[in-house]
């Protein structure tokens, strides 16, 4: 598939590429505004997967037969598209993974457990996913080290001054998403990558809300180490890949154990695998890496700057109408935002909000966004949240802003 280098997308024809958008919802056509929790998948990436169980389904690294060859070259030319799509040096750099948590896990029990010590620090922020917080704390609970927490301001930017003061001799990894999925905030990476490098520290990007959004290159990035999740960027879910350098990722232990990690084993001792296999225990979501691969295509062919362009359109035009509603509340105004839109409408609760809109069939999230200390910054138990993908339209963000009023009728 070629790569689109317009800085425009044909929204009508790339929705007709998405056979669920064409699903009425009670009756009414379905508007697709959580994104940010999964992205709907093209027909391509589900004729993939099908395909493979329907032609190729075997296990990889294993046969000698055809079907299992097919299936293993199928499945490393996936990983090869991963990284060139991130471009990483090496397909050694791409660990298949279920996705961002499985990812972040990873780091937090290989690289973590071997590194971190009693005493020692691991940052990360205020406005992580549960998935960035969670495996840190059961490092550092380990560990006896301590997790600190980079704040944010009321706009949702990180404090950055706070952020420098922070970082110590104590600082062993610092762990921070791209681009936030509770407030759509795009992190300024690079300054927190230059700062925590200053200081010999690794850092760890959560890119599960980026790579849908935009071009990302991690070797111009310079991070140490980036997570993706195929389900986020219209591929399937249970799969998704860690990215780590070389030279890290070769002096982690393994994590899990089992087949396919191992070189040779005996009750005496196991040589283990080449990386990235050595990540890479059991049989992997081979038809998922192959999903992935083809969604990682069709972006490509979308081209990612113009999706880019076309989604800073929507947040334009979402936000505007949003803020011109009388008693909606935006959280996350960062100058530099995903097209994600967190909101509250006065005197109704977002569960509420969420079941009136799904009745005139526009799909947005309603809850914490597994973003908790998020909530408990802004004072909130939820808030509503509109997340756009490039299929999106204006008219979509019409029917939201329709349904929102019509809410506010009933709870008049
Ligand atoms: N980090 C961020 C910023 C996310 O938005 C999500 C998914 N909502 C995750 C991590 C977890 O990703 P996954 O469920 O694909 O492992």
């Amino acid at each position: 598939m070629s790569t689109n280098t317009d800085r425009t997308i044909d929204v009508e024809a790339i929705r007709r590429d998405f056979p669920v958008l064409e699903r009425k919802i009670y009756d009414r056509p379905l508007v697709y505004l959580d994104n940010a929790a999964t992205s709907q998948k093209p027909q391509c990436v589900i004729d993939a997967v099908s395909r493979y169980y329907a032609e190729t389904n075997s296990n990889v690294h294993r046969g000698v037969h055809r079907l299992s060859m097919d299936a293993t070259s199928a499945y490393e030319a996936a990983r090869e598209k991963l990284q060139r799509f991130l471009n990483a040096r090496s397909t050694k750099e791409i660990v298949w993974t279920r996705g961002t948590t499985e990812s972040i896990n990873l780091v937090a029990q290989s690289l973590g457990r071997s590194k971190v010590q009693a005493g020692d620090e691991v940052l990360i922020s205020q406005m992580e996913h549960h998935s960035n917080i969670v495996p840190w704390q059961l490092l550092c609970e380990e560990r006896g080290a301590t997790l600190k927490v980079i704040p944010m301001s009321e706009q949702g930017d990180l404090v950055l001054d706070a952020y420098e003061e922070m970082l110590s001799d104590r600082t062993k990894i610092v762990a921070v998403a791209h681009v936030s999925n509770a407030l759509g905030t795009l992190n300024p990476v690079e300054h927190i990558i230059e700062r925590a490098h200053a200081r010999g520290v690794p850092v760890l990007l959560d890119g599960a809300q980026a790579t849908p959004h935009m071009k990302v290159d991690v070797q111009a990035l310079n991070c140490d180490f980036y997570t993706v999740s195929g389900h986020k960027m219209f591929g399937p879910t249970g799969i998704g890949a860690l990215y780590g350098k070389e030279a890290l990722l070769d002096a982690m232990p393994p994590w899990h154990g089992g087949g396919d990690m191992i070189k040779s084993v005996s009750f005496d001792g196991t040589v283990f695998n080449d990386l990235p296999y050595k990540f890479e225990a059991g049989t992997p979501n081979i038809a998922g890496a192959i999903g992935m691969g083809v969604a990682v295509d069709y972006l490509e062919q979308v081209g990612l700057d113009a999706a880019a362009a076309w989604e800073a359109e929507l947040l334009e035009y979402g936000t505007a109408l949003l803020n011109g509603m009388d008693g909606v509340r935006i959280f996350g105004t960062a100058a530099h935002k995903a097209a994600v839109i967190s909101f509250e409408v006065r005197g109704i609760h977002p569960h509420d909000l969420g079941t009136i809109l799904d009745r005139e069939g526009v799909a947005i999230r309603a809850g914490h966004h597994c973003a908790q200390p998020v909530m408990e910054f802004y004072g909130v138990a939820a808030t509503a949240r509109a997340s756009m993908a490039f299929y999106n339209t204006k008219s979509e963000l019409d029917a939201l802003a329709a349904a929102i009023e019509k809410a506010q009728d009933l709870f008049a």
